[in-house]
C-alpha cells in the first residue's frame, strides 16, 4: 500500500542528491529523479524503511524534454561511392 500520493510541487528539488525529495515519517527521504519520471516512473520508496509514496505529475512536463533531439530535423544526403 501506497503511504501517500504527493504531488510534484509539494516535493523539494534537491541539488545535491539531483532529485525531488520528500520527508519520509521514519526521517529518511523519498527520492525521485527527473529520469524517473521522464520513464513514466511515479512511485518512489524510502530507502530506510518499507514505505512508498505515488508521485503525482503531469507526465508531458518531463517528456518534452528528452525528444528535442529527435527534432531536429535529419541533414543526412546519400553518400556518393566511387
Ligand atoms: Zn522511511
Amino acid at each position: 500500500m501506497s503511504y501517500d500520493d504527493v504531488e510534484i510541487e509539494d516535493m523539494e528539488w534537491s541539488e545535491e542528491l539531483q532529485a525531488y525529495t520528500y520527508p519520509c515519517p521514519c526521517g529518511d527521504l523519498f527520492q525521485i529523479t527527473k529520469d524517473d519520471l521522464r520513464l513514466g516512473e511515479d512511485i518512489t520508496r524510502c530507502p530506510s524503511c518499507s514505505l512508498y509514496i505515488t508521485v503525482v505529475y503531469n507526465a508531458e512536463d518531463f517528456a518534452g524534454s528528452t525528444s528535442k533531439m529527435n527534432l531536429e530535423p535529419s541533414k543526412q544526403q546519400p553518400v556518393a561511392v566511387a
